[in-house]
C-alpha cells in the first residue's frame, strides 16, 4: 500500500491478495508435487519505502523431474531464458542461484551436483541439450501439469479460443478454432495472458512512442479474450501499463536484462552518449524512465547498453556467457559483426559503430571513472540502496555497481524497452468475476493474470508480483465457480 498509488488500486483488492495468497500456497503445496520456499536476500524493488524488506517475501518452487514428462510435451514447455541457467545451460533454482552466486559455505558441492545430473541424464543429453530438471517457471508449469494429470484433466493444445458464447446474460462457453464450441459447466475463466503483441492494441492504449516486438511475453498473447469481452461489455482498466523491462535482442528472441544492469562495467546511454537514469533501477520502472527521459530530448527508442573488457570478462550478458569461461570466439553467435553484442578496440571505434556520439560518450566516460572511484553516482544515485547492489559484484569496492570502464576491448548492443507483459485488461472483483461498465459482474466469466487490470497498478513491488496475484485470483475464481468456499 505504501509502493502503489492509491487511486489506481483499491484497499481491498490488495487486502484480498494478502489474505488469499498463503492459502493459494497452501493449497498449491497440497494439490501438487511442488514446495514453495521463501528466498531469503532477494529484496523488495523499492527499498526507499517503508514497509520495505531486504528479502523472504518470493517464493521458489522446488526442482521438478522433468524426465517424467513425455519429450513432445517437454518440449512444448517454454524454455527458461538462457540467462537464468548457469553457462546458459544448467537448470537452477533460484535457491541455489542465490547460494552460488553468493559463493555460500558448499556452493561449489550444489553447483558440481547440478552439473553432473545434467550429464548423467544420458536419454535427456541424446536427445538434446535442454535440461530435464525443470526450475523456477518450469517447475511451477510442470508441478500444475503433472497435478492436472493426475487428476485427469483434459489438456487441449493448438487451440485458439476466438470467441465467448454469450446467451440469457450469461457466459455459456467459447469458440475455439473460430468453428468449435466447447460449453463451460460452470464458467469460463480467461487466463490468456496481456495483449503484449498484439500491435494495434499496443498503438491504442500504451504509451507513445508505443514500442512493439521487444515483449518477452508469449507470442500468442494478442488480446483476444480481453476483446472478446468487450464485445459483452466487460470493463477495461490500467490499459496503459506495461511489466517494463530492458530488453536486448538475441538471436534466442527478446532477452530481459534483470541482472546485468547492476553490474560494474556496464552503462545505458541515450544517442548522445548521456546517461538519462539509474541503470540498476527496478526493471518496470524502465517505463517511467525511458518515457521521462524521451519527454525531456533524450533519444532513447533504442537506446544503448556499453559493457567494458572487465564486465564482458567476469559477467553473463543476455545469456552470453563470460568471457573467463567461453572466450570471444566461442561466442560467434551472440558477439561481432551485426550480432547481439558489437565489440571494438576502442571507445571511439565503438561509438561509430553504433551511431553514438563520442564526445557525449567520451564525457560519460569521465565521470563514470570518477563515480567507480569514490562509489557516488552524482547523477542517479545508482548503487546507492539494497535493491541496486543486489545484483551488483559484492568484491568490487567502493560500489558494487560501479568499475571505471578504463579497459577495451568495448561491447554494446541496443537497449530497448521491452515488457514481460501487459499489465492492463479486463477489471474484475474480489472473486475474479469479471465486471461490466456499472461494476456488476458477467455471469459466467472470470479473468486472471495479464488478461485482468493488476492489482499492482502501475509498480513492481517484489518478485513474484505479476504470478502470486494471477495464481491467487485464478484460485479464487475456480473455487467461486464451483461455489466452494476457500
Ligand atoms: C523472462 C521472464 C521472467 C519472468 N519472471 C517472473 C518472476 O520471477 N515472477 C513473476 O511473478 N513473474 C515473472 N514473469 C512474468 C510472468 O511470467 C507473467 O506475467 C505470467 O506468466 C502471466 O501469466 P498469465 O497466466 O496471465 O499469462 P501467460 O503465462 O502469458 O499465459 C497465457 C497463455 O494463454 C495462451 N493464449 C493466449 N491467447 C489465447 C487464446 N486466444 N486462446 C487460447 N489460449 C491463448 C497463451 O498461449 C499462453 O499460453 C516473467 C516473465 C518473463 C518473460
Amino acid at each position: 500500500m505504501h509502493v502503489i498509488p492509491e487511486n489506481e488500486v483499491s484497499a481491498a483488492s490488495i487486502n484480498n491478495y494478502i489474505t488469499y495468497a498463503p492459502k493459494m500456497i497452501d493449497f498449491l503445496e497440497q494439490q501438487t508435487c511442488l514446495t514453495c520456499t521463501p528466498v531469503q536476500g532477494y529484496a523488495d524493488y523499492y527499498p526507499d519505502i517503508e514497509g520495505w524488506k531486504a528479502g523472504g517475501r518470493t517464493m521458489d518452487p522446488s526442482p521438478v523431474d522433468g524426465r517424467k514428462m513425455d519429450y513432445e510435451m517437454l518440449s512444448r514447455l517454454v524454455e527458461s531464458p538462457r540467462a537464468s541457467k548457469a553457462f546458459s545451460r544448467f537448470s537452477m533454482s533460484i535457491l541455489e542461484g542465490v547460494q552460488i552466486l553468493a559463493k555460500t559455505p558448499g556452493w561449489q558441492k550444489i553447483f558440481m551436483g547440478i552439473i553432473a545430473g545434467y550429464f548423467k541424464d544420458i536419454p535427456g543429453r541424446l536427445k538434446g541439450p535442454r535440461d530435464r530438471r525443470l526450475t523456477q517457471g518450469n517447475a511451477l508449469v510442470a508441478g500444475l501439469y503433472f497435478a492436472a494429470m493426475d487428476k485427469g484433466v483434459e489438456l487441449v493444445l493448438e487451440s485458439p479460443v476466438t470467441d465467448l458464447i454469450y446467451e440469457n446474460n450469461r457466459v455459456t462457453g467459447v469458440v475455439v478454432k473460430g468453428h468449435t464450441q466447447i460449453t463451460a459447466n460452470k464458467a469460463v475463466i480467461i487466463a490468456a495472458g496481456g495483449f503484449e503483441h498484439n500491435k494495434a492494441m499496443r498503438e491504442t492504449y500504451l504509451p507513445q512512442p508505443a514500442t512493439f516486438g521487444h515483449s518477452s511475453g508469449v507470442t500468442s498473447n494478442t488480446g483476444d479474450l480481453i476483446l472478446a469481452a468487450e464485445k459483452i461489455g466487460a470493463k477495461f482498466g490500467l490499459m496503459n501499463e506495461a511489466w517494463w523491462a530492458p530488453t536486448a535482442i538475441t538471436p534466442f528472441g527478446p532477452t530481459v536484462l534483470f541482472s546485468e544492469k547492476s553490474k560494474p562495467g556496464l552503462i545505458i546511454v541515450d544517442k548522445k552518449g548521456q546517461r538519462f537514469m539509474n541503470e540498476s533501477i527496478t526493471y518496470n520502472s524502465y517505463g517511467d524512465c525511458f518515457y521521462a527521459a524521451d519527454q525531456k530530448g533524450h533519444d532513447v527508442f533504442p537506446a544503448y547498453c556499453i559493457l567494458d573488457a572487465h564486465y564482458r570478462k567476469k559477467y553473463m550478458f543476455g545469456g552470453v556467457v563470460q568471457g573467463e569461461a567461453m572466450p570471444d570466439f566461442m561466442s560467434k553467435q551472440m558477439i561481432g559483426e551485426g550480432k547481439m553484442l558489437i565489440k571494438a578496440d576502442s571507445l571511439q571505434e565503438l561509438a561509430q559503430k553504433m551511431g553514438i556520439d563520442y564526445n557525449g560518450l567520451k564525457d560519460t566516460m569521465d565521470k563514470v571513472k570518477k563515480y567507480a572511484a569514490s562509489g557516488v553516482d552524482e547523477e542517479f544515485h545508482r548503487g546507492s540502496d539494497a535493491h541496486d547492489t543486489l545484483y551488483g559484484d559484492p568484491e568490487v569496492k567502493p560500489n558494487p555497481c560501479w568499475g571505471p570502464m578504463d579497459q577495451g576491448p568495448y561491447y554494446a548492443t541496443q537497449l530497448l524497452l521491452g515488457d514481460l507483459g501487459t499489465k492492463g485488461g479486463l477489471v474484475i472483483n474480489l472473486d475474479g468475476q469479471v465486471l461490466r461498465q456499472n461494476d456488476e459482474p458477467i455471469q459466467g466469466l472470470y479473468a486472471a493474470g495479464n488478461s485482468s487490470a493488476s492489482i499492482m497498478g502501475s509498480k513492481y513491488p517484489g518478485a513474484g508480483c505479476t504470478l502470486g496475484p494471477a495464481m491467487t485470483i485464478a484460485f479464487k475464481a475456480g473455487h467461486h465457480a464451483l461455489g466452494v468456499a476457500v
